[in-house]
């Protein structure tokens, strides 16, 4: 699928925080600057977040509360020099089913991801426009 503005970015990631009942994994992958932040900022609207998502790339990591007392915890590995102590907290981030975990760069910690995660893959067009690739697991019992 081809995204063509950022604003459609966020419309995107809205449509599919409609839908997340808690307990979903979300795996971004995409250069810098590709989009994978600002899909989030759409995913939190759908959420029903009223924070501002700020990229978690300082941080590593970002926690904010969601519709329905979910949590969407937001993680970025980019800069992580030790994957060990996040490979944990995101271990512990799964266990609960009313989280939503989404990772930026998660390469590092992928033996903790689960293998029914939804992966987004966006990539660069030459124009402003990305082109947007999404596996979606077979539903589970969630
Ligand atoms: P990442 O988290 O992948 O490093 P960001 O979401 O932080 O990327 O930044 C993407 C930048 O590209 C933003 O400044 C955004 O406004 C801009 N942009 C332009 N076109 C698009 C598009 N089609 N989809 C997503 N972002 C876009
Ligand atoms: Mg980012």
């Amino acid at each position: 699928m081809i995204i063509l503005s950022d604003e459609e970015m966020k419309r995107f990631g809205a449509d599919l925080g409609t839908k997340l009942k808690g307990g979903e994994v979300i795996e971004l992958i995409g250069d810098v600057g590709a989009g994978k932040t600002t899909f989030v900022k759409g995913l939190a609207q759908g959420l029903e977040i009223d924070d501002d998502v700020q990229s978690p790339s300082f941080t590593i990591s970002r926690n904010y509360m969601a519709r329905d007392d979910l949590t969407l915890n937001h993680y970025d590995f980019y800069r992580l020099a030790d994957a060990g102590i996040m490979s944990m907290e995101i271990a512990e981030s799964l266990q609960n089913p009313k989280n939503i975990t989404v990772v930026e760069w998660g390469e590092s910690v992928r033996d903790v991801l689960p293998d029914e995660r939804i992966v987004v893959k966006i990539a660069y067009l030459p124009t402003e426009g990305r082109e947007v690739e999404v596996e979606i697991p077979i539903a589970t019992d969630h």
